[in-house]
C-alpha cells in the first residue's frame, strides 16, 4: 500500500491525485528576458508602494502606490498564473491563494476596515493582516491552526509574501538554490526569528523607549529584506525570503515540528526518480529526509503539495490531524449515527441553536473584555510601521 493509499484510506477529501505521467512537470523552464524583465519591474513597483507609504507619501498615498498595490499586482499576475498552471492541486491553490489576498487583506482591510480589540485596533491597521501582529486575537488563532494543519494554513494558501512570490516570482523557479550547502543554509532564518520573538516581547509589554526602538528598528529588518529578496529573484529563486528570512515562517515551521502536519514517505513504492527534490521551491531534500526517516517533517516545509502531487509513484502524502482524528470518525460513525436518530430532528436542531448561542456570547465576550481591558500605550506609528511588513 503506499503512502499516499495508507494515509487517505476512506478519506475522500484529503487526497491529493498524483498527476499522469504525460501531465508531470518538475520544473519550469526559463522565461524569455522580457517576462523575467516584467516580474522584476512588478516586484519594484509593489516596493515603491510600501516605501511610499512609509516615507515618500508622494500624491497622498492614491491606491495605485500605496501597501494595497502588492495586492492588486498579486491579482493581476495570479489570474495569469492560475490559467497558464498545469497541476490541478496547485491550480486550486493558486485560486483559493488569490482570493485570500485580494478579499482578505486588501477589499475588506481597504473598503471595510474592522479592527483588533487588542493591539491592531490603535493603529491603522485592519483585523485581518494583524495575523503576524504578536498579542492579537488572529494571530493566536492562525497558530492554533498551524498546529493542526501546518504551515500551509498561511505559506501555502494564504500569504501576500507567499502570493508574489509564486504568482509575480514565478518564472525565476528554475534557479531556486539546492544542494547540500543551499539547505544548511535555512538556518539563518533563525537569527531573525530571535529578533522577532524579542519584538514580541515588547509588544507584549508596556511600552518604553527601547521597545519602541526596537519593534520600529525590527520592521525594517523585516521589510528590506521582503522587498530586497525580491529583486534577488534571479540569483536565490522566488522563495528566498520564506528559506533563509522569515521569522514568521520560522515560527510557523516549529509549530510543523510539534503539530500534527507532515508528509509520508513510502520507502517501498519510491523509485528515487528525484522528481520531489526538483519540484520543491524550499530546496527541501525530499528524497534523503524521506529515505532517512519515512517523513518530511522539517520546519522549513510550506505544504505547497508539489513534491506530493508530482511524485508518479504515490509514494507520498499530506498528513495533519484529519488523518488522525479519521480513523476515530469512521469507527464511530454508526454510533454517532445512531444517537442522532434516538434523539430526533428537532432536539438536534434546538441543541444547535443553543450551542451556536452560546459560542457567539462566549466569543463575543472574550473580544469585548480583551478590547476594554487593553489599553494599551502603542502609538499608531509604531503598529503602522510593525504592520506594514505585509
Ligand atoms: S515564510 Fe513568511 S513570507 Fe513566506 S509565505 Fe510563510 S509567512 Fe509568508
Ligand atoms: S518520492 Fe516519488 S518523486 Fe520522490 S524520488 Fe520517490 S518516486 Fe520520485
Ligand atoms: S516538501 Fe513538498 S510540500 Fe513541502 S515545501 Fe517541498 S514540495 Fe512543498
Amino acid at each position: 500500500m503506499t503512502a499516499r493509499a495508507a494515509a487517505t484510506k476512506g478519506r475522500k477529501a484529503f487526497v491529493t491525485k498524483a498527476l499522469p505521467a504525460s501531465k508531470q512537470r518538475s520544473l519550469a523552464g526559463k522565461y524569455a528576458w522580457w517576462v523575467q524583465g516584467l516580474t522584476l519591474t512588478a516586484f519594484a513597483y509593489a516596493f515603491m508602494g510600501w516605501l511610499n507609504e512609509s516615507y515618500l507619501y508622494l500624491w497622498d498615498n492614491p491606491i495605485w502606490l500605496n501597501r494595497y498595490t502588492e495586492y492588486a499586482i498579486i491579482l493581476g499576475f495570479g489570474v495569469w498564473r492560475i490559467l497558464a498552471e498545469h497541476n490541478p492541486y496547485t491550480r486550486k491553490r493558486l485560486i483559493v491563494l488569490v482570493s485570500c489576498v485580494t478579499v482578505l487583506w486588501w477589499l475588506i482591510p481597504w473598503l471595510f476596515p474592522f479592527f483588533e480589540p487588542y493591539v491592531g485596533y490603535l493603529g491603522t491597521q485592519p483585523a485581518f493582516p494583524s495575523l503576524h501582529t504578536p498579542g492579537t486575537l488572529t494571530f493566536f488563532a492562525v497558530l492554533g491552526a498551524v498546529l493542526l494543519f501546518g504551515r500551509r494554513i498561511i505559506c501555502g494558501w494564504n500569504c501576500p509574501c507567499v502570493g508574489i512570490r509564486e504568482t509575480v516570482g514565478f518564472p525565476f523557479r528554475h534557479v531556486t538554490p539546492r544542494g547540500p550547502w543551499a539547505w544548511r543554509l535555512r538556518h539563518t532564518k533563525w537569527a531573525f526569528f530571535a529578533l522577532y520573538v524579542v519584538a514580541g516581547a515588547a509588544v507584549l509589554t508596556p511600552l518604553n523607549s527601547w521597545s519602541s526602538a526596537f519593534v520600529g528598528a525590527f520592521a525594517l529588518i523585516v521589510v528590506i529584506p521582503y522587498f530586497a529578496s525580491m529583486l534577488a529573484s534571479p540569483v536565490i529563486g522566488n522563495r528566498g525570503y520564506c528559506r533563509y528570512l522569515c521569522p514568521y515562517g520560522a515560527t510557523f515551521g516549529l509549530l510543523n515540528r510539534v503539530g500534527f502536519y507532515r508528509v509520508d514517505f513510502d520507502r517501498h513504492t519510491c523509485n528515487d526518480c528525484g522528481v520531489c527534490n526538483n519540484v520543491c521551491d524550499m530546496g527541501i531534500p525530499v528524497l534523503a529526509l524521506g529515505r532517512a526517516k519515512g517523513r518530511i517533517d522539517v520546519a522549513d516545509c510550506m505544504g505547497c503539495g508539489r513534491c506530493v502531487t508530482e511524485c508518479g509513484k504515490g509514494s507520498l502524502a499530506f498528513h495533519d490531524v484529519r488523518s488522525v482524528l479519521a480513523p476515530a470518525v469512521r469507527r464511530d460513525r454508526s454510533r454517532l449515527r445512531a444517537w442522532a436518530t434516538s434523539r430526533g430532528k428537532a432536539a438536534l436542531a434546538q441543541e444547535a441553536v443553543f450551542a451556536a448561542v452560546l459560542l457567539t456570547v462566549l466569543v463575543g465576550s472574550v473580544w469585548l473584555s480583551s478590547a476594554v481591558g487593553t489599553a494599551n500605550e502603542l502609538s499608531t506609528d509604531l503598529w503602522a510601521s510593525l504592520c506594514l511588513v505585509h
